[in-house]
């Protein structure tokens, strides 16, 4: 029983031990715990890891009430308006943004307990219909039409996409690229000034390598640290 726990706890420690001596300085690792228990998350907090990712808002909740306060929980998954109330008042950053609709709740709620969340704008740049996301034009008209400027509650920080998951390390370089020419133009013509405006959220498990030769500032890797999902 014990050998079994150290083994784990170790393989976990040399896990995030290899991703993290394999990133350039200045980009960030975001655990992806999501379907793994709090057992393993907190092997990799004692590891010294304090940036975890969750996609589902129930999970989150009742990860979060049994875990320590100085964890910083990012939220990747698609989001419903309505549950967005339930983590305004400590999410550390929400990378998927897919909808003015949802920026406005957010910023909304927000300001009820009187924060600034760090938003990331989800870009599509994905073959797959079902990917969540602005298009890249999309994205460019929100931005352009200004609504985001008096909404005081977000702080936008950048952008996040995922890759479409296939094979061809080509096409997933390409597809990285598209959202950096995104970043890029967003950052020239609105946050020039704002250091706060510096994230590109790509690359899992399968394409992190590839994410990182494509401008990647934080990455989301799940199974790689922790294994398959159960
Ligand atoms: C699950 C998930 C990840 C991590 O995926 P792995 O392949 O396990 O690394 C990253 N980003 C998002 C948005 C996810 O839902």
């Amino acid at each position: 029983m014990f050998t079994d726990m150290f083994q784990r706890m170790s393989s976990i420690q040399s896990r995030l031990d290899s991703i993290l001596s394999s990133l350039p300085q200045g980009t960030r690792l975001v655990a992806v715990s999501k379907y793994h228990p709090v057992e393993m998350i907190m092997e990799a907090y004692e590891a010294g890891h304090r940036i975890f990712g969750e996609s589902h808002v129930q999970e989150l909740q009742e990860k979060r009430s049994q875990l320590p306060a100085d964890i910083e929980w990012h939220f990747i998954g698609h989001l419903q308006t309505n549950k967005v109330k339930y983590i305004a008042p400590y999410i550390s950053m929400i990378h998927s943004v897919d909808t003015p609709h949802l920026l406005s709740e957010i910023n909304k709620q927000a300001l009820k307990c009187s924060r600034k969340i760090p938003c990331l704008l989800q870009i599509h740049v994905a073959q797959e219909e079902t990917k969540f996301g602005f298009t890249p034009q999309e994205c460019l008209d929100f931005m352009a039409e200004g609504s985001w400027r008096s909404m005081s509650g977000i702080q936008l920080c950048g952008v996040m996409c995922m890759a479409s998951n296939v094979d061809d390390d080509a096409q997933i370089a390409c597809e990285f690229e598209r959202a950096r020419e995104v970043f890029k133009t967003l950052k020239a013509q609105y946050f020039a000034q704002d250091d706060a405006f510096r994230e590109c959220s790509w690359g899992m498990s399968d394409d992190y390598p590839i994410a990182l030769q494509h401008g990647s500032t934080l990455i989301r890797v799940g199974s790689l640290i922790f294994g398959q999902r159960v």
